[in-house]
């Protein structure tokens, strides 16, 4: 989706000292944001920022929380320098050491991880209780990656010339740039953060211009432990700012490897331009994810489970439930308990603590999920719950909140924009099958492949929904909703979606250079596969 930047091209101004909420300034002032001052948004060992300034703004209640102070292109260069010259000493700080270094900035983080989650609330609109998890995540990954530090083994393989053998050696890859998307403005970060410093790399942090606030404070951590480890501060480098800043990183042949987050159109953009220098990519692009609810599934587990998935995060996590697809058996029992559940919703402030529906991230996202139902209207869909904007009292009035929406389209063809378009808003598209074998074709008919889930308490089906005619999707599930995945496994989507993992499984191995490394220690010199080039 597009984001909304606001723009304000005025290096030098002077401005009153702005009236911030206290609902805000307790946030901020809490994680030592300055509440009067334009924030510098660069860090490659020291605090910058003479480019354009982007404002971060407050979703729920359309606050100007503050002014950032984003990278120069004259920066952008020298934080990539920088960061290079920090991985050239980094690369020889020993694995187990670098992971101290990660179990430090655990601690830093976790010694502030209400306030932080707190801020993600503040800035991104998410609910309490997922900003707090935002913060958590990245938390266990830290957990992770000092348990890897000491774990990234190589292999010895067999040779079959006598007197031989065959390392295969992992080391430091280079630079990795991290380019994040705005609905997870921590743990995307984090995942990528904490493999790389583990592998012996610098990291290049590019966030969504509209949530930099929340990139400074986690940066300001990671700082401070590296400032007290030695270390030099553009092991974790932050640039701050819009596609600009973005495209300078991607370009850069010093940045061995691009870590994209974000939406399909500039996914291809980013893979093109990575391939076209010959980098590596690991690209996480949207999803339109599917459930499944067969007619022996738990309707106590599948509803609730389709509710969160659809509704939860206000439909902005790249694995909501965005295709519902229910058994005929089943379908209205399911849909009635559904709309219950809908029904019982309120908007809210996303930091009370009781709130489960929060604003939409920006006006540009509303106004997509206001298009995107009068498209459903037009094309005489049903729309059984919401397709409404909300407005809600002071200080409310000025937020981005919309009603949840569930929709049957008259139409089943998944080549239809409406089912094939990852629509970046809380609206549930429904259809009704009468077998398996026909749900799984529409949940595979689509360009993305993130996350997936079925709800069965028949083995016939789940063998069936995880093998080879199953759902062709990164993240294939069973009795447990699309969204909300754990660290441990590795985490993405095929086709469109990128193929790129990251966090657990064995997505370390993309952030290191590995060499085959052929060891004679005999006293002869034979030739692979018997090859003779000798004349004797
Ligand atoms: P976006 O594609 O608009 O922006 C992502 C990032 O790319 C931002 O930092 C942006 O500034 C930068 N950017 C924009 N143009 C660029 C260019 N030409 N070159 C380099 N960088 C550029 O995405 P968004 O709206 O912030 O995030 C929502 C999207 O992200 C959704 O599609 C969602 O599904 C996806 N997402 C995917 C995952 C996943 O793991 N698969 C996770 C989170 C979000």
């Amino acid at each position: 989706m597009i984001i909304f930047k606001r723009v304000v091209q005025s290096p030098i101004h002077i401005r009153a000292k702005r009236c911030l909420s206290s609902r805000a300034s307790g946030i901020l002032s809490a994680l030592n944001i300055s509440l009067d001052k334009d924030i510098e948004g660069v860090y490659d060992g020291e605090w910058k920022g003479s480019g354009d300034i982007i404002e971060s703004s407050c979703p729920a209640t359309g606050e100007v929380l503050a002014r950032v102070k984003t990278a120069s292109p004259a920066e952008v260069l020298e934080a990539l320098a920088k960061t290079r010259e920090a991985y050239l000493h980094f690369r020889n700080v020993p694995a187990p050491r670098r992971g101290e270094v990660l179990r430090q900035i655990r601690e830093g983080l976790a010694s502030k991880r209400e306030e932080l989650g707190a801020l993600v609330t503040l800035e991104m609109g998410k609910i309490r209780t997922e900003g707090v998890g935002e913060v958590q995540e990245f938390i266990d990954i830290c957990d992770y990656a000092l348990g890897l530090s000491r774990m990234m083994n190589g292999r010895v393989i067999a040779s079959e010339r006598p007197g031989h053998s065959i390392l295969e050696v992992p080391n430091p890859l280079g630079v990795v740039g991290v380019l994040s998307a705005f609905n997870f403005p921590v743990a995307v970060y984090g995942w990528n953060l904490a493999l790389s410093l583990t592998a012996g790399n610098a990291t290049i942090w590019k966030p969504s211009p509209t949530t930099p606030l929340t990139s400074i404070a986690i940066t300001s951590i990671i700082a401070q432990v590296l400032k007290n480890n030695n270390l030099p501060g553009a092991i974790a480098g932050l640039v701050t700012g819009g596609q600009q800043v973005g495209e300078a990183v991607v370009r850069s042949t010093d940045v061995e490897l691009i870590s994209f987050t974000g939406s399909e159109r500039v996914g291809r953009i980013v893979g093109q331009t990575v391939v076209s220098r010959f980098g590596k990519s690991i690209l996480e692009l949207g999803g339109n994810n599917a459930s499944i609810v067969m007619p022996d599934a738990d309707l106590s587990l599948a509803v609730p489970g389709v509710f969160f998935g659809a509704v939860g995060t206000a439909g902005q996590r790249c694995t909501s439930t965005r295709r519902l697809f229910l058994h005929r058996q089943i379908a209205s029992d399911f849909l009635e308990r559904l709309q219950k559940l809908y029904g019982s919703l309120k908007p809210g402030d996303p930091l009370e603590h009781n709130t489960l529906l929060g604003p939409m991230h920006t006006r540009e996202a509303v106004n997509l999920y206001a298009n995107t139902v009068s498209h459903l209207r037009s094309i005489d869909a049903d729309i059984l719950s919401g397709g409404e904007i909300y407005s809600l009292p002071s200080p409310f009035d000025g937020g981005n909140f919309v009603r949840p929406t569930i929709a049957i389209p008259k139409s089943v063809n998944m080549k239809d924009r409406i089912w094939s378009t990852e629509t970046f808003a809380p609206i549930l598209n429904v259809a009704v099958f009468e077998d398996l074998e026909e749900a799984i074709g529409w949940n595979n008919a689509v360009p993305q492949g993130l996350s997936s889930s079925l709800w069965t308490r028949d083995m016939r089906n789940l063998g069936k929904w995880i093998g080879p005619s199953g759902s062709d999707a990164g993240i294939v599930n069973v009795n447990a909703g699309t969204s909300g995945a754990e660290i441990g496994a590795s985490f993405g989507g095929n086709k469109s979606t990128g193929w790129g993992r990251e966090a657990g499984g064995d997505s370390w191995s993309q952030y290191v250079r590995w060499s085959a490394c052929t060891i004679n220690f005999s006293n002869e010199a034979p030739l692979a596969q018997g090859v003779n080039f000798n004349n004797d």
